[in-house]
């Protein structure tokens, strides 16, 4: 009994192990099972491109790639047709670095612009939130940045020279006509407020005056929910009251 038991379990060992090697695909007719461990070469060159865009992660990259896998022809070559468009089409404007498809911005070009005022901007979105209050009508600069030294960004990666030059070089500004007022118009951040103390030293020199844009309390707001900073600014911008 004792024996044939033990061959009852060698019998047994050697039949697990064949169904073993059935589950693994190593039978002996069976040709070895190729298991994809990546996606194909173009959707992984895809998802490491849309990686490279701001704020967007590896999983959001395979989202994207899977959107336009599933999207039609049409809608994923639009896409494509206009990155190529803006990178061939669009430049910064000569005289202010607007985004422009000429070499001198609209605002720049058009002659009904208050051409002694400029506004200095961080980014072209912020001259576009100007332009769209219909407040303004005077030129822009725009920075394309603000100084951010942890960050390695200087006077130099930014479009400051080209500012001082517009001053110093008036005839060579659409219209010849001299820059008398500059309007500090940075976002109210430690590197925006670091940016305008900046550019406002280096424009003392230089017979312009220089204001900044006011802060304070956005019409339609209540004392009560606005944050202390926004407070402080209101309170140090006070003005008279008109009558
Ligand atoms: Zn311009």
């Amino acid at each position: 009994m004792a024996r044939d038991g033990k061959n009852n379990t060698d019998k047994n060992e050697v039949g697990d192990k064949n169904a073993a090697d059935r589950a693994a695909g190593r039978g002996a007719s069976a040709a070895p099972v190729k298991r994809p461990t990546a996606y194909p070469a173009a959707v992984d060159r895809l998802i490491s491109e849309f990686t490279k865009l701001p704020g967007i992660g590896r999983r959001s990259a395979e989202r994207l790639a899977f959107y336009i896998l599933k999207a039609d022809e049409p809608t994923a070559l639009a896409l494509a047709r206009a990155i190529a468009d803006v990178k061939q089409s669009v430049r910064h404007c000569r005289v202010c670095s607007n985004l422009s498809e000429a070499e001198i911005c609209a605002v720049c070009a058009d002659p009904g612009r208050d051409r002694a005022k400029v506004l200095v901007v961080e980014q072209p979105k912020d001259l576009i939130a100007l332009e769209q209050t219909g407040m303004y009508s005077g030129l822009y600069h725009v920075l394309m940045g603000r100084l951010s030294p942890l960050d390695g960004i200087g006077p130099s990666e930014l479009t400051v020279a080209e500012l001082l030059h517009r001053i110093d070089h008036p005839n060579e500004s659409p219209g010849g006509v001299a820059v008398r007022e500059v309007i500090l118009g940075l976002n109210p951040t430690l590197e925006g407020d670091g940016t305008s103390l900046y550019l406002a030293q280096e424009l003392r020199t230089r017979s312009v005056e220089v204001s900044r844009l006011a802060r304070g309390l956005p019409t339609g707001s209540q004392l009560e929910y606005a944050n202390k900073a926004v407070l402080a600014d209101a309170i140090q911008a006070r003005r008279p009251m008109d009558s």
